[in-house]
């Protein structure tokens, strides 16, 4: 009897958009050590808050929709917003993600634990908590009455970028997202008084696409980043674009969808900016790299600030309007998008098989870190390409 060899088992890699391709744009190196290490699970803290601030948003839509009692805005931290918090944690921690003890009080009650807390008294409102809150309470009532589907799942598959028989991995791989879609039906429904349509009445991109329609029937994908606007044309910038024209090519595979118009961000650290967010913002407006500026007191108290003193004020409005991002689908650059993610799967796929051949991490992974990055992660002691400037982590 001879036995046969039993061949490979066929896997296709699976990347998530946000997960995997932004992640490791971010830095590759720190996207190797959260993803593929040995190590006990050590999240950035920009991932971590990524994802509790998006399991927030959905959390709160589903009490929203299915609770007479949870229709009124604002709601309540302590009563209210609390809870939702909790479960997120809860589901995070199953999952091997940590919240780091800065940015979270993990404590229901007043317990002999102090973590980094300032006192026993808990719960605090932690950074996270301020951001959960702003965030259900500016957005809430305006974005959850719009939404039709939420959490949709999208999936795809392409060519695996630059494939070789016997030294690649799989001659495809697959691309993955979530999704909340809004509908036209919903849209048509809302009241004037709702500050997205407002927003999208004043986009004449999104009205031009409106008029060129042979039905009036439509849908808006929504996505939430636990981050501040980024700065015009940086690299965040133009990745958030090609997501979202993705984003738009997977959901228009799936039958029951309609024409994708336009996709909106949600850069929800905008309506809570801390001292290093501030820093930032103040430098945009000074080299003039922002799309939405500030004017009149806003940008008199912006540019006027001295970091050493206390934060200037900015108006909700500047807020609500710096945290929503309107983005076209404009199907011509759809190819260019993904093929710039073909690019980062190439390079993904390169650097593991580096390490699968025998090279040590640091020098088949390529760190691509700006010193925010680095002040937030995990692996700065070890990591050769460090750009640190804190010895403790910082709000992401
Ligand atoms: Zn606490």
């Amino acid at each position: 009897m001879s036995l046969s060899v039993r061949s490979k088992p066929y896997i296709i890699p699976e990347y998530s958009l946000t997960g995997d391709l932004l992640a490791y744009l971010t830095c590759g190196l720190q996207y190797r050590y959260q993803n593929k290490g040995t190590l006990p699970p050590a999240m950035p803290i920009q991932l971590w808050f990524g994802n509790f601030i998006h399991g927030v948003m959905e959390e709160a839509y589903l009490r929203w929709k299915e609770d007479d009692d949870w229709k009124d805005f604002p709601w309540d931290w302590k009563t209210q917003i609390r809870d939702i918090e909790l479960s997120i944690d809860k589901m995070m921690r199953a999952r091997g993600m940590q919240p780091p003890a800065n940015l979270f009080c993990p404590f229901h009650e007043e317990t002999e634990e102090l973590g980094l807390c300032p006192d026993h008294d808990h719960p605090h409102k932690l950074a996270a908590s301020i951001r959960a809150e702003a965030s259900i309470n500016t957005w809430g009532p305006h974005l959850f009455p719009l939404i039709d589907d939420s959490e949709v799942k999208l999936k795809g598959i392409r060519d695996m970028p630059n494939y070789e028989k016997d030294q690649s991995r799989s001659n495809y791989y697959g691309i993955k997202g979530i999704i909340d879609v809004l509908s036209s039906v919903k849209i048509d429904e809302a009241s004037d008084k709702n500050l997205i349509i407002k927003y999208l009445h004043n986009d004449p991109a999104f009205q031009y696409k409106l008029e060129k329609l042979d039905k009036p029937e439509y849908e808006i994908i929504v996505d939430y980043k636990g981050m501040k606007r980024p700065q015009l044309d940086s690299p965040s910038w133009n990745h958030h674009n090609w997501q979202v024209l993705t984003y738009s090519w997977l959901r228009s595979m799936q039958p029951e969808s309609r024409p994708v118009l336009i996709g909106i961000l949600f850069y929800l650290n905008e309506l809570s900016l801390f001292k290093e967010d501030l820093k930032e913002l103040k430098k945009d407006v000074e080299t003039g790299k922002t799309d939405i500026k500030p004017f009149a007191d806003d940008l008199k108290n912006i540019l006027n600030w001295n970091p050493h003193h206390k934060p200037p004020k900015i108006s909700d409005s500047l807020k609500s309007l710096r945290s929503i991002r309107i983005i076209p689908v404009e199907y011509d650059n759809l190819e260019t998008s993904l093929k710039e993610f073909d690019y980062v799967v190439a390079d993904i796929e390169k650097s593991i098989l580096m390490e699968v051949n025998g090279q040590d991490i640091q020098s088949s992974w390529s760190p691509n870190p700006d010193e925010r990055t680095c002040d937030a992660c995990d692996f700065t002691t070890f990591c050769k390409d460090n750009k640190s400037s804190k010895r403790f982590p910082s709000v992401p």
